[in-house]
């Protein structure tokens, strides 16, 4: 990702944390204890949420492993990797599962059909995909295919997307809507997809464009379908507000819109005027923004109906929100409303309000990206090792014990409820003394490391007592952060969760087996990037954001798997190369009717040579002058032949490896 967008979008991020003046909570403790003592996997169900964000696709075996679910049939994530493992696909792994892409699809569909039913709407839904949203080949075609059904199109931004979109669209009379700038390249080839039965919708973006269309299509004699983008006036909740209301970059303003009409009316173009495109902005939170600013929408169709535009298509763009934390609010990544609250929302305003201006019901179109692929990717990684911060065994006071340790064991003497507060401020007192002797050189190291573990065990000790307190002191919650373990994952937060960097987006994270098991530590994640950003210490709770994961002590010999879920819309590409981590392996599956699951496809991730090339080293030139140091070495006596083989051979084995950590055979 480039450094503009992120800082872009920590302003962006910035002044939405500022509004919705909120901050992040105490860690909540992990739900108790049946009576009987035994953590069931129903316990995880409710601990990790998957049923306030799964969104009816994950949950939790008897067992303890996580399920995916589609068409009645469930498969065990666990499964999966072993599945993966025997392949020699080695982790991180970023899941693909299909089916789930495909439900997603019919559900949209099918709830504005029902919506259209329900309501007397006149007109048909065209949903289209947006292609930026996840342009991997294997996501696109699944979704050319899958969709041919519902004739569900795409929305193309570049050129590079409409050349996607010509050569994947199978069914004619699907849609292409052209957003962005289009020279006069990418116009040829929208005018060539309506000679092959598409409906290729150029939505002018800026009055410059009108020129090169007519031109265009006067020169190859094809009439082009027009679109235009509207800036609406309202204002939308959420990171993506700008790309809506007056100074958004995109659409024309109003006299603009005029201009447009004109220019068409002297061109006698004006029936090639057929669609309105706004796009109030993605992952919008509240429902009843969308219900202001589709209103508002209707009064630019309407009146350009009046002023004898042949509007058939009325085009909402995104929008529809993933409710990331299971929250179910407009605070955070949620949402307020369900698909089909949103479905009979858009239908029900868009048929009272023309049937109040008397004009006939037009095709709906949407936009939807993320809420189409977000559920149907999970990034799947091991944990590689984990750091605690447990005390040691405390060692009994000795005879010439330095004052301030013999202070830091006086605090034990006041621990209790009502003193908690002043221990814990006690604590951090003569731990920062110590420090401070340390540096001016007043205490040793064996010193400071007895104050330090003193002061680990105290904390260990207030936060149990913490546990218990119905009314814990403000100040203590600080507490959890400091003492949670960290465990490494064996992933790259830049390469595969691009956007928990830079804008701070929360995706659910959860073991994805041993959830029959009580998780008793508290943990954040690091990546292996060897970055100080490459950690995770935010993540969903039940009804905020917490601190720490609960998560499972590892076992000797046993592999730790965690998955981040809902990771399907925008992570793949906008992730970068830090650290020359690449591309994971990716794999695709498709679950079966019977419970069973296919691996329809995979992919190797990018290997060590393959990210050097990116950039712009050369493989083989790196071969050639590491073998020539070699040489140099035999030459001169520091090792032998054979050691040069050796050596040779793991330089050319690791070129070809994966960049991720490998465990050994
Ligand atoms: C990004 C974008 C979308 C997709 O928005 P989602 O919120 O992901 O559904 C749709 N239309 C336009 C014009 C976009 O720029």
């Amino acid at each position: 990702m480039n450094a503009a967008r992120k800082s872009a979008e920590k302003a962006a991020k910035s002044s939405t944390a500022a509004k919705s003046g909120k901050t992040a909570k105490k860690a909540k403790p992990a739900p108790r204890r049946r009576h009987n003592g035994e953590w069931t996997a129903k316990n995880s169900l409710d601990l990790y949420g998957f049923e306030r964000w799964g969104n009816d696709y994950f949950s939790v075996s008897e067992d303890g492993n996580v399920t995916a679910r589609t068409l009645n049939a469930s498969v065990q994530l666990i499964d999966i990797v072993n599945g993966m493992l025997e392949r020699d696909l080695q982790m991180p792994v970023l899941l693909r599962i299909e089916n789930i892409l495909d439900a997603q699809i019919k559900r949209l569909n099918m709830a504005f059909r029902s919506a259209i039913e329900s309501h007397g709407y006149q007109g048909e839904y065209r949903g289209v995909y947006p292609i930026k949203v996840n342009q991997q080949s294997q996501v696109v075609e699944e979704i050319a295919a899958f969709g041919s059904r519902y004739k569900h199109g795409f929305e193309a931004g570049s050129k590079p997307e409409i050349i996607v979109a010509l050569s994947t669209l199978e069914e004619p009379g699907s849609l292409i809507i052209c957003n962005g700038y289009k020279d006069k390249e990418f116009i040829e080839l929208g005018l060539s997809a309506i000679k092959l039965g598409f409906v290729c919708v150029f939505v002018v973006e800026t009055p410059s464009e009108i020129p090169s269309i007519i031109e265009c299509s006067r020169r190859t004699g094809i009439e082009p379908i027009i679109g235009v983008r509207i800036k609406t006036t309202a204002n939308v909740g959420g990171h993506w507000n700008s790309t809506s209301g007056d100074r958004s970059v995109f659409g024309l303003t109003t006299s603009q819109l005029v201009e447009l009409v004109d220019t068409l009316k002297r061109e006698n173009m004006l029936h090639c005027l057929q669609l309105l495109h706004c796009h109030l902005g993605s992952q919008i939170p509240d429902i009843k923004d969308i219900r202001s600013g589709i209103t508002e929408v209707c009064r630019f169709y309407a009146d350009l109906v009046n002023e004898g535009a042949a509007l058939k298509y009325i085009d909402l763009g995104g929008g529809l929100a993933v409710d990331y934390t299971g929250w179910g609010s407009t605070y955070g990544q949620s949402r307020n409303y369900s698909l089909s609250e949103y479905c009979e929302d858009i239908v029900d305003t868009l048929k009272s309000t023309f049937d109040d201006y008397g004009i006939a019901h037009p095709t709906i179109v949407t936009e939807s990206g993320r809420a189409t692929i977000a559920y149907s990717s999970i990034l799947i990684f091991n944990v590689v090792d984990t750091t605690t911060f447990e005390p040691t065994r405390l060692q009994p006071p000795s005879k010439d014990e330095h004052p301030l340790i013999s202070s830091m064991r006086d605090i034990y003497g006041n621990l209790n409820e009502a003193h908690v507060q002043e221990c814990y401020n006690d604590a951090h007192f003569y731990r920062n003394e110590a420090r401070e002797l340390f540096r001016r050189g007043q205490l040793d190291l064996r010193t400071r490391s007895v104050a330090e573990n003193i002061f680990l065990d105290l904390l260990q000790k207030i936060a149990a007592l913490a546990d218990n307190m119905k009314r814990v002191p403000s100040d203590l919650e600080g507490l959890t952060l400091s003492l949670a373990d960290i465990y490494y994952g064996n992933f790259s937060l830049f390469q595969s969760l691009p956007d928990t960097w830079a804008i701070d987006q929360l995706f659910p994270i959860t073991p994805i087996h041993r959830l029959n098991e009580e998780p008793t530590r508290r943990a954040v994640i690091a990546d292996i990037t060897c970055d100080s950003d490459g950690k995770i210490d935010r993540f969903v709770g039940e009804e905020d954001v917490v601190k720490v994961l609960p998560l499972h002590e590892l076992r000797a010999n046993e592999e730790y798997y965690l998955g981040v879920f809902l990771v399907g819309a925008y992570q793949e590409t906008l992730g970068d190369l830090h650290n020359l981590f690449g591309d994971t392996n990716v794999v695709s599956v498709r679950i079966t009717r019977d419970g069973s699951y296919e691996f329809v496809k995979e992919m190797q991730g990018d290997s060590i040579s393959d990210v050097l090339s990116y950039v712009e080293y050369y493989p083989k030139e790196m071969q050639e002058r590491h073998r020539n140091t070699a040489e140099r070495a035999v030459r001169e006596g520091r090792i032998t032949a054979r050691e040069r083989q050796q050596i040779i051979k793991l330089f050319n084995d690791s070129l070809n490896g994966y960049t991720y950590f490998e465990k050994e055979e």
